[in-house]
């Protein structure tokens, strides 16, 4: 069974919960945005997905991208499907117009690239980067560079990779070798190896656009010592430039996403911002890649409980529970607890999750172009303390709810033949790239809500409104534990490194019923389609942020234990 987006219901969650277009109300460029004109566009994205993109996501999987002598050839189908794509101006779709895009909200896009992550992740992979590099040539660019390559980049005409790790560089950029030096004509030398560069060759598209971060000869150590290159495959007079794909990995899942080994051979590529300010511009990139991951969660966990959730309603095994219902000699599974826990777990995961990532969506175009300075504020302070808390969260559950959605099969969720099990290990990546959920965490508890000792996290969680005293009591509390993290910080330093896992943790399960319940007071979202997800939220899925905070109440407890036996001593 193929993913199928439901564009109705999606239309639904974004104008009955997540407030479009109203919440729009006033950008620049939006005022034909409406209702009907959002409807219209996932009508269109849910066909294109469904027939053109999920139907491949098998063969992508059992044939794979294939390498032989430098040259990358895509799964059957990839290319058509690539060409058609862009084509269609779906990459183009959030796109400012003076660029060749069409000027549409961010949140659509979301939308898009959750349903393709769904529906065929490996194939997904070679756009997903698209839009980031788009908003990094567009804001650090020359406009040299942006005349040749912002166009193609916005259309999709040229995909783009993202060139960061090296063989001892990976979650420490700052240890990157790649050096880069300058020529008398202003272009600069590339030399080094780049390793797991997704989309780093391939048969998509006529031309690559590599965004490579390397050294200046004369740059300091560390991370403040790279700058960022732009790097084509064919440069501008048509001749293949000295960035050479030199094999491509072989992988427990994404078979349809080649993930390569790039050789910088004194390839010729041109500056892109400032010197020694590549982490900086890479930045722009990287946020939105997080986002994107963070869709790519949500789009398979819930390509996992549509197959699981189909596959309960036409198995029958042993009697369920309570009275007997028909004649047949046993019980369709969904009837049973244990498997209805399952499905209705991750269900309320991923629409409680949709309203977050598509909040997040609305919030970046109001970060970007609202007229009041206090509103872009608020839009940043957002964006910036949820990315994190998405990227892991979001992630986390679509491995292990895939998972557990495997189980809805017993033994034939083991076998191919259902499809499940590849979900089960496309989905184990997306917990590790984009900077690994352990990153995150620190990102969110050590870089965002200490150093000002929480405060700028509980006005975050004070910019939510809430009627529910329930998720109140949640934001309290979870305030409560970043003051004492920061100040048990004060005597032993690397207190929060422990616990920052239950502290993101924690926040997702709060924000996840914060969104619960805005779903809950919008009438006009349907939820018909699947059981009680709002019970499986207050049953089995928010008893863990109790969990989690008393693992955090343990640590600061043990942590101040030794600190007053230390000053003892
Ligand atoms: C399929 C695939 C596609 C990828 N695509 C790209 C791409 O397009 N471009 C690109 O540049 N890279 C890409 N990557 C690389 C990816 O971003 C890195 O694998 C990731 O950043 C982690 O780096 P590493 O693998 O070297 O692990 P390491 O950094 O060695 O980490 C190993 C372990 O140590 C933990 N760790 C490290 N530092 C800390 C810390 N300070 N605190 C707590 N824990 C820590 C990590 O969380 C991890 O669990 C891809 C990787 C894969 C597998």
């Amino acid at each position: 069974m193929d993913y199928q987006p439901h564009s109705d219901e999606i239309a639904s969650l974004l104008t009955g919960v997540a407030g479009l277009p109203g919440a729009l109300a006033g950008l620049p460029g939006f005022a034909e945005v409406d209702a009907a004109l959002v409807g219209q566009v996932l009508e269109e994205a849910g066909k294109f997905v469904a027939e053109r993109i999920a139907p491949l996501n098998r063969e992508g999987d059992e044939i794979g991208a294939r390498y032989e002598a430098g040259q990358v050839t895509m799964p059957p189908g990839f290319r058509e499907a690539y060409q058609a794509f862009w084509q269609a101006g779906w990459p183009a779709l959030s796109a400012r117009e003076e660029d060749g895009g069409q000027g549409l909200p961010a949140v659509l896009e979301c939308v898009l690239y959750e349903w393709l992550s769904a529906a065929n992740h490996g194939w997904t992979m070679a756009p997903g980067l698209l839009h980031g590099a788009y908003e990094c040539l567009k804001h650090h660019g020359s406009d040299a560079l942006k005349e040749r390559y912002l166009g193609k980049i916005a259309t999709g005409e040229w995909l783009a990779t993202m060139c960061l790790t090296e063989p001892h560089a990976g979650s420490d950029l700052g240890l990157a070798r790649t050096r880069a030096v300058p020529q008398p004509d202003g272009s600069y030398l590339l030399e080094g190896t780049k390793i797991f560069i997704s989309g780093g060759e391939h048969d998509l598209s006529d031309n690559i656009v590599h965004l490579v971060l390397a050294r200046l000869p004369d740059a300091p150590p560390g991370p403040k010592g790279l700058s960022l290159f732009l790097v084509p495959k064919f440069m501008p007079d048509g001749s293949r430039s000295r960035a050479h794909c030199e094999r491509i990995e072989e992988k427990m899942g994404l078979h349809g996403s080649p993930t390569c080994v790039m050789r910088f051979d004194e390839a010729t590529g041109w500056i892109v911002g400032e010197p020694g300010r590549g982490l900086n511009a890479m930045f722009v990139m990287m946020n939105s890649a997080r986002l994107h991951v963070a869709l790519q969660g949500i789009g398979l966990l819930d390509a996992a409980w549509q197959k699981a959730d189909a596959y309960a309603r036409e198995r029958r095994q042993m009697r369920a529970p309570g009275p007997r219902r028909g004649s047949e000699a046993a019980d369709l599974i969904i009837e049973h607890p244990a498997v209805r826990r399952i499905l209705d777990t991750q269900r309320a995961w991923v629409d409680g999750a949709r309203v977050l990532a598509y909040r997040t969506g609305i919030e970046l175009d109001v970060a970007r172009s609202h007229s009041d300075a206090e509103a872009r504020q608020r839009a940043e302070r957002w964006c910036s303390f949820i990315t994190p808390v998405l990227k892991a969260a979001c992630t986390d559950q679509a491995f292990h709810g895939a998972s557990e959605c495997l189980q809805v099969f017993g033994g034939h969720g083991y076998v191919r033949e259902w499809g499940i099990e590849q979900i089960v290990r496309d989905s184990r990546v997306a917990m590790i790239y984009e900077g690994t959920n352990e990153i995150q965490a620190i990102d969110l508890l050590v870089r965002k809500v200490l150093p000002d000792g929480g405060a700028g996290f509980t006005t975050f969680l004070g910019d939510l409104d809430t009627a529910d005293e329930e998720v109140a009591g949640r934001f309290a509390a979870l305030t409560r534990s970043a003051v004492a993290l920061a100040t048990g910080a004060q005597s032993q330093a690397d207190l929060p490194y422990w616990v920052a896992g239950d502290f993101l943790r924690a926040t997702a399960l709060a924000l996840l019923a914060w969104a619960w319940e805005r779903i809950g007071s919008s009438p006009g979202f349907h939820t018909s389609r699947w059981l009680d997800p709002e019970h499986a939220l207050i049953s089995w899925v928010m008893p863990e942020f109790d969990m989690r905070l008393a693992l955090i109440d343990a640590a600061i407890e043990r942590s101040s234990a030794r600190f007053t036996a230390r000053s003892i001593d």
